[in-house]
């Protein structure tokens, strides 16, 4: 029998958790084949409720899942994981000013990071979704000086299917006839939903929908506010939306993307595209023999340019952000 992957989630009480925990244990993300162990890692008031939904897992009786573990130790739940899941975050409080909220959580993606460092296997995979999730898996990723940089990534897969649902309703093309939509730069919302490179049915997208004040006014900010719509509607943030696209990320990171299209991650810049090295920013990626790489010599017109940096610029601002208070 093959081997059981450990997959280390933290925050695994949260909403997210609730809606991850038992796809990955189905065998949605790593597949029909490949048995896992859940550590689950949460904060001490949250283990008891992590109890819980452990008990709940186990009564689904997947024959996935090898095993599951719950800990309030980094160190601990770290130890041998093969993909870790990085969930929970310090979310902003009232009054909270940027600068103390990347101080709340590089509180926690520092020592998460050091503890990926000292315990995880060789070829750990870690997926932030915690948000300022760019930041947080930068954050994560300076205090894991063994562990090679591009095994941290950041979460846009979710803007990224929220793009690919909007075009689709816009143009009714099935989502399936869509390839090669992008997300660029930071989940925030200064990212940039491009559509200039993506196709529907092989046709170029954006003259299908030749509709400059559509893109503008409709599209991205829909795209890029979906996450407070959400809120607004159902009173409580997307949760089980996040945790597909968490899923879909590993699974295609592990498995690799079909040739037909890209997808989108936030991976650490190698330069590309102006975006300034080092900096866990958003690109279209594919992943071929389990690593992501960045789709290269795509031509960049002057509207994507612009909004390019402007979200690459607000990355660059929360590294230094992060620098200034000594958390990388
Ligand atoms: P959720 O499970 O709803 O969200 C967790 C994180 O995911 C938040 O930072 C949230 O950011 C982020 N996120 C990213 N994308 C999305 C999206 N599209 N929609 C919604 N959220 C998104 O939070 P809960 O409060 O329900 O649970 C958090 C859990 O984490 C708690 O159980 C807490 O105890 C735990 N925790 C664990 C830590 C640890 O393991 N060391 C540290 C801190 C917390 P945003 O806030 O911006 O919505």
């Amino acid at each position: 029998m093959t081997q059981p992957v450990n997959v280390t989630v933290t925050g695994a009480a949260g909403q997210i958790g609730y809606a991850l925990l038992f796809r990955i244990a189905s065998g949605q993300m790593l597949g029909p084949d490949t048995p896992v162990k859940l550590r689950l890692l949460e904060i001490p008031q949250g283990v008891k409720a992590a109890e819980g939904t452990a008990m709940e897992l186990d009564d689904c009786a997947f024959p996935l899942l090898a095993g599951i573990d719950i800990f309030d130790d980094p160190t601990a739940g770290f130890s041998g994981a093969n993909v870790a899941l990085l969930v929970g975050a310090r979310p902003r409080g009232a009054g909270m000013e940027r600068g103390d909220l990347l101080e709340a959580n590089g509180g926690i993606f520092g020592p998460q990071g050091a503890a990926i460092n000292a315990g995880a296997a060789d070829d750990v995979r870690v997926l932030v979704v915690g948000n300022p999730a760019n930041t947080n898996a930068l954050i994560a990723s300076a205090h894991a000086p063994d562990v090679p940089a591009d095994r941290f990534t950041a979460m846009t897969r979710l803007d990224h299917n929220r793009a690919l649902s909007q075009l689709a309703q816009k143009t009714q093309t099935p989502v399936s006839d869509i390839a090669n939509l992008t997300i660029w730069g930071n989940h925030s919302a200064t990212q940039y939903p491009d559509i200039f490179h993506a196709t529907l049915a092989g046709k170029p997208a954006a003259e299908v929908v030749n509709d400059q004040d559509w893109l503008e006014n409709t599209f991205i900010p829909t795209v890029a506010k979906r996450g407070a719509a959400i809120i607004d509607a159902r009173g409580a943030s997307s949760a089980a939306s996040a945790a597909n696209a968490a899923v879909d990320h590993v699974h295609d990171w592990v498995a690799g993307t079909p040739d037909t299209s890209w997808t989108s991650a936030a991976i650490p810049s190698d330069g590309s595209y102006g975006v300034p090295e080092g900096i866990i920013s958003s690109f279209p990626v594919r992943s071929t023999g389990g690593a992501w790489e960045i789709v290269q010599g795509l031509d960049i017109n002057d509207f994507s340019r612009g909004k390019i940096d402007a979200s690459v610029n607000e990355l660059v601002e929360e590294r230094d952000a992060v620098k200034g208070l000594g958390l990388i």
